[in-house]
């Protein structure tokens, strides 16, 4: 299939998504408003018939235009590459010789945050050609260090010797650099997320909706290798559950996380769209039981949702969710939880999360590593995909827009910084030709990959 057949297949059904969002919002207020509350109800409710119809129906396509096999073995090719690529970068023929980047695992957050704080390591490494050494020792998820968990991210060059260590931004001769945190990098080097490989770029593209997280993905596959016993310990505690598919994951982050990084979200409003995941399958498929996979640090909400929505199986490990709280989190058993918690939400149809929470965001990126395209797979309920730390996300205009109230003007080709989508048919975001910020209808604006030349390794493609 070209580029241009993929990108309007999936520009099509984001649209439709987007008049949807629009169309809720606005009928949502008029019944709220009480005017004629039953009979704007009854046409929302005929509305999202109509929706999940067409949604249906455009999921089909892609099984259906003859390509399917194609997107399956092409995605599992260039997988294979840039895995095959890591592994050639982390194993060089002689490493004393080797140039390297230094990466401390001692950023004081969350096992998602690190994890990302590593991706952005390994980023970089495969961007100016030096291998990745991670020192863990004190590690706070286990103070043996990360190799005491994983594998080692490689097999034969783990040290610097007793090189000279510079700090980066360093010149570019230097051997041996070592990477501050992305959040005080005040130059931002081009090749970071959401920035894709210029060599790739046009191959990912017409298997995955959303390259930049497709990529981010294959890093996490990379580093995410359990050793035996943390493996064991996490097949043990799956194979308890009764996992079966169809099944939507939903990730509720809580404790500290709430009044400071995000807002509380009730379990009904994470079960609206577990309820439309469902009303739109059951268009053309039977459901027998309708599965939800539940991973949060609050040890209260397995249980509530239990109570409450007697229809739905709720899958879930209640001693995990006690060890994710906040008090019992940096411990050896709280990242045994966790990494079942995201291996399950990876393997999901779909997931419902908070993309304020790198849980929720690390849930997705190992989903889009384990199929071809996840990029419709999910629904948070507040932020779009981001990359902590990133270069400036922007959409391209794709027509000229006239603004009206709090919307902002825009040309075709204009590129608009983008801030958020509100779900209701428009976002946020900064013209960057006239510096405007406001509103933007969604529909009109389509998300500008980042191509950057990083090295393409040449000498590995067969
Ligand atoms: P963020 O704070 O949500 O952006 O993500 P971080 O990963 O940086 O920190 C949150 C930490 O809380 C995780 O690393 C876990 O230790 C814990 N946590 C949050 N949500 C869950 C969950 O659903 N399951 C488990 N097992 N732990 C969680």
């Amino acid at each position: 299939p070209s580029e241009e057949y993929e990108n309007l297949r999936r520009r099509i059904y984001s649209n439709t998504k987007e008049i949807w969002y629009f169309i809720n919002h606005e009928l949502t207020k008029l019944v709220n408003d009480d005017v004629q509350p039953e009979k704007v109800q009854a046409i929302l409710d005929q509305v999202a018939d109509r929706k999940r119809s067409l949604l249906s129906d455009q999921e089909k396509l892609p099984k259906l235009d003859g390509y399917e096999d194609w997107r399956r073995s092409e995605a599992s090719e260039v997988s294979d590459l840039v895995q095959k690529r890591l592994k050639y970068l982390q194993n060089p023929p002689d490493c004393r010789d080797a140039r390297k980047v230094i990466c401390n695992l001692n950023k004081g957050c969350g096992f998602g945050c690190q994890l990302h704080h590593i991706v952005y390591c390994l980023i970089f490494a495969y961007a100016t050609e030096r291998t990745l050494i991670l020192n863990s020792k004190g590690w706070r998820y286990n103070n043996k260090g990360w190799e005491y968990v994983f594998h080692p991210i490689s097999d034969t060059c783990t040290t610097a010797y007793d090189d000279k260590v510079v700090p980066w931004p360093a010149s570019y001769d230097a051997k041996v650099v070592s990477l501050p945190f992305i959040d005080s990098v005040s130059q931002k080097p081009k090749f970071l997320p959401l920035a894709v490989p210029s060599d790739l770029a046009h191959r990912i593209v017409r298997f995955n909706g959303d390259p930049s997280s497709w990529w981010i993905g294959q890093m996490l596959k990379y580093v995410l290798k359990p050793r035996a016993a943390m493996q064991k310990a996490i097949n043990e505690t799956i194979a308890k559950m009764n996992f079966k598919n169809p099944i939507v994951g939903v990730h509720i982050r809580r404790t500290d996380k709430v009044g400071t990084e995000a807002a509380f979200h009730h379990i009904d409003e994470y079960m609206v769209h577990v309820k439309e995941y469902y009303r739109t399958l059951e268009m053309t498929k039977h459901v027998d039981k309708k599965r939800v996979y539940l991973a949060t640090d609050d040890a209260n909400v397995l249980q509530d949702a239990r109570n409450k929505y007697k229809e739905y199986e709720f899958l879930g490990d209640p001693s995990i969710a006690k060890t994710a709280a906040t008090h019992r989190r940096y411990t050896p058993l709280s990242l045994t939880g966790l990494l079942v918690d995201l291996h399950m939400l990876a393997m999901c149809d779909y997931i419902v999360c908070t993309f304020s929470s790198q849980v929720g965001r690390v849930a997705y990126e190992m989903m889009q590593a384990n199929r071809p395209d996840a990029s419709d797979s999910f629904h948070s309920l507040d932020d779009i995909y981001y990359f902590g730390g990133q270069n400036a996300h922007d959409r391209r205009a794709l027509m000229n827009h006239e603004a009206g109230g709090q919307e902002i003007s825009f040309q075709a080709g204009d590129l608009i910084g983008i801030a958020g989508n509100h779900w209701n048919g428009f976002g946020r975001g900064t013209n960057k030709r006239t510096n405007l910020n406001g509103l933007i209808p969604w529909y009109k604006t389509a998300d500008h990959l980042v191509l950057y030349p990083f090295p393409e390794y040449k000498h590995l493609q067969t």
